[in-house]
């Protein structure tokens, strides 16, 4: 390979959990340019039009916030000021409002998109200092169902496979996702492996035929909420079929016999009618996975942005261990995480109820052992709010402040007018951002510049445990600043210790000694190595290795007590707001292809826009035609929450009695009626706590 030009960086796209290698390179007048990193495995040089796009996003700084503003009551405008005197009033109200109504009186929201050691400090602040574990991300709205159920079935937060897997796998059962436009990487590489072999069988499951199901052997197109019977229909049949493994089932799994009872009191004709697939597909389905011999499942929101997300979860994860494909090549549940750090956030305990280096934060011995290693004040026990609820006690005023970072959750959370009425109401608001976008900014008492990608180094952990390094190429604009040092100086202002790092790379190096002797151990993990060999997978111990761990379970050894694998009989007891007379229709919600999240950064590039410019609600032709909507029509979608006006799109990929509505649109020109999370409903799992995206009831008329 030639030598890179000096002014060459390698780095890692900032959008999805995929995590392609990009090489960013500075020209001579200050601009950067991005092209996909050749050398990376993730990639290969590939990148999608999200990734291809990243350079305009940093180098147009029309939309940046350039320094620190404060009010000094609710009733003032927003006036520039210094750093120190931004940091040193937060700190002064804070101490206020811990003084008089304890530490759980504040809150950290902050993001999957954050660095790892961004994560790291907040995550140290809050549960170390502060006292609280008031610390929650937009993970929460993402990927915690999946972290639950990887708890319960095998002992331990971890994508047991690896990419590479994916060109030794057969079969492939893509669920509650559409990896074509919101993993697109990912997906040309699964493409590719079927052009090369055709006998590798494709099977999506999803309410709409998305882009996905272009190359599926075959297309279930569920009734939304349903997969659980589905999962455990397939199950049925394969133990039916005889396409189980005995030998893993008896030696490295429990709850067997359990799960066999309960999938067999529902009878494939049941769970046909439920889902509303026919029965020949579900059988053609556990025919493709039981002739596999390598067998990946995938998913995203799909399952997870459920009120049964964990369950959910489980349901599929018992389908690669009844067939003990899990720990072998081709083979494992692959969750694709929807945003590019979203594991590392986990990796350093950054969510409400986590400690470092996945330790639980219900473990006494794990609290002391975090709290010696901090050198800090004892760890509360009790789990601080989550993502939703955080919201919830700022309008009951049990929240006096709260601090959001990198996340616009005035577009992203469920039910968001309630949100918006919660962030009216709360005494102290923090914004952390880079852009002068979000609607957040409009409740700021502070408003903190911070630095944007490229704009800063660290770290992140995509989807396959794949620990990367991202440089610094160019300067952040006026006087905003890397997040991680953001939050450090304000502990500082705080009077805490330990937050005096020289740079990134120390931070880093605090974390990693975290994580010694755990499941997730990365302490030979330096930037130096990192720099070096590229990218990393967790497990890797030592120093003088070359290769992290790309596959786990090989021994079949599991992290759960009693080292085994555990098969969970969950119920399929959907939990969701149901259609009836006045609300007869399901809404999901989900990505468009060159949108990313709440468009503060792929709104900005034209040639994202022009892919679909506008939201629109999809509406089978048979429903257009009984309420005689035309293509084009504007149409009120109502919920019990609220409404959007939006256009029709009438399209036979969406299944009748279902309405489609992209997630990315929150307010425009200060007019809201285009956000979707104005009609989503704020049920949550009840072990995730993650809001059911996915399902709630709606009725559609025209304009
Ligand atoms: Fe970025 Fe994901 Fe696209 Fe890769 S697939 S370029 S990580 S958005």
């Amino acid at each position: 390979t030639p030598a890179k030009p000096v002014n060459a960086y390698t780095s890692i796209c900032c959008y999805c959990g995929v995590g392609c290698g990009v090489i960013v390179k500075k020209e001579k007048n200050g601009s950067i340019t991005v092209e996909g990193n050749k050398d990376y495995p993730v990639n290969k040089g590939m990148l999608c039009s999200k990734g291809l796009n990243l350079h305009y996003t940093v180098n147009d700084k029309t939309d940046r916030l350039l320094y620190p503003q404060m009010r000094y009551n609710k009733s003032m405008p927003l006036q520039r000021v210094t750093w120190d005197a931004a940091l040193e009033r937060t700190a002064a109200v804070f101490k206020t409002f811990i003084d008089k109504y304890g530490p759980d009186s504040v809150a950290f929201y902050a993001s999957g998109q954050c660095l790892t050691e961004e994560y790291y400090v907040v995550n140290k602040l809050i549960k170390g200092f502060i006292g609280s574990n008031n610390i929650d991300t937009n993970s929460r709205l993402c990927m915690s169902s999946a972290v639950a159920a990887y708890k319960l079935a095998l002992g331990e937060d971890t994508v047991p496979l690896c990419y590479d897997d994916i060109e030794l796998a057969d079969c492939f059962f893509v669920t509650g996702a559409n990896p074509a436009w919101c993993h697109p990487i990912l997906w040309r590489r699964v493409e590719a492996h079927k052009a090369a072999n055709p006998n590798v069988k494709i099977i999506v499951v999803d309410p709409r035929a998305t882009d996905t199901c272009s190359v599926a052997d075959l297309h279930l197109q569920i009734n939304p909420g349903t997969d659980i019977t589905l999962n455990h229909a397939i199950g049925r049949l394969l133990i039916e079929n005889g396409d189980i493994d005995i030998d893993f089932i008896r030696n490295h799994a429990e709850g067997f016999a359990a799960y066999s009872e309960l999938v067999f009191k529902r009878t494939l004709t049941e769970a046909s009618q439920i889902c509303g697939v026919s029965e020949s597909d579900i059988q053609l389905a556990a025919t493709y996975i039981g002739e596999a011999k390598g067998f990946i499942t995938m998913w995203t929101m799909g399952l997870n942005q459920s009120s049964i997300g964990v369950n959910k979860n489980l349901s599929l994860i018992n389908l690669n261990l009844i067939t003990g494909h899990i720990g072998k090549p081709g083979s494992g549940p692959l969750s694709l995480t929807g945003q590019p750090n979203a594991m590392g956030g986990r990796e350093v305990g950054g969510l409400s109820n986590l400690l470092p280096a996945h330790r639980d934060l219900k473990n006494p011995l794990h609290r002391e052992e975090v709290q010696k290693f901090w050198k800090s004040k004892p760890i509360n026990p009790l789990p601080g709010l989550t993502a939703t609820e955080m919201f919830e006690a700022l309008e009951s005023g049990k929240l006096k402040a709260i601090w959001i970072m990198c996340t616009n959750p005035l577009t992203s959370l469920p039910n968001v007018r309630q949100a918006e009425q919660a962030l009216k109401k709360a005494k102290f608001v923090v914004v952390q951002e880079i852009s002068n976008k979000p609607e957040t900014l409009a409740y700021a008492d502070v408003i903190l510049p911070a630095a944007a990608w490229a704009e800063k180094e660290g770290t992140m952990t995509n989807s396959e445990r794949r620990i990367s390094y991202l440089n610094k190429v160019t300067e952040p604009p006026g006087e905003a600043l890397p997040d991680a040092e953001i939050i450090c100086r304000f502990a500082q202002k705080m009077g805490y210790k330990g937050f005096d790092f020289k740079d990134a790379a120390a931070i880093y190096a605090e974390h990693v000694k975290l994580t010694a002797h755990t499941n997730i151990e990365a302490t030979g993990v330096t930037y130096e190595v990192l720099k070096e060999q590229k990218s990393i997978q967790w497990p890797f111990k030592k120093r003088n290795r070359t290769v992290g761990t790309p596959r786990l379970f090989t021994d079949k050894k599991f992290y759960t007590p009693s080292g085994k694998a555990i098969i969970h009989a969950v119920p399929d007891a959907l939990n969701s707001e149901l259609p009836d007379a006045d609300y007869p229709f399901v809404l999901t919600t989900g990505r468009i292809r060159d949108q990313w999240h709440t468009m503060s950064k792929t709104g900005k590039v034209n040639k994202l826009n022009k892919h679909l410019s506008e939201s629109f609600v999809e509406v089978n032709p048979h429903d257009a035609v009984a309420l005689q909507i035309n293509d084009g029509d504007v149409m009120v979608v109502r919920s019990r929450r609220g409404e959007v006006q939006i256009k029709a799109k009438v399209t036979s990929t969406i299944k009748q009695g279902v309405l489609f509505i992209p997630m990315h649109w929150g307010k425009l020109l200060g007019n809201d009626l285009h956000r979707v999370n104005n009609l989503t409903n704020d049920v949550l799992d009840p072990i995730s706590k993650e809001p059911d995206f996915k399902y709630c009831a709606v009725n559609i008329q025209k304009y």
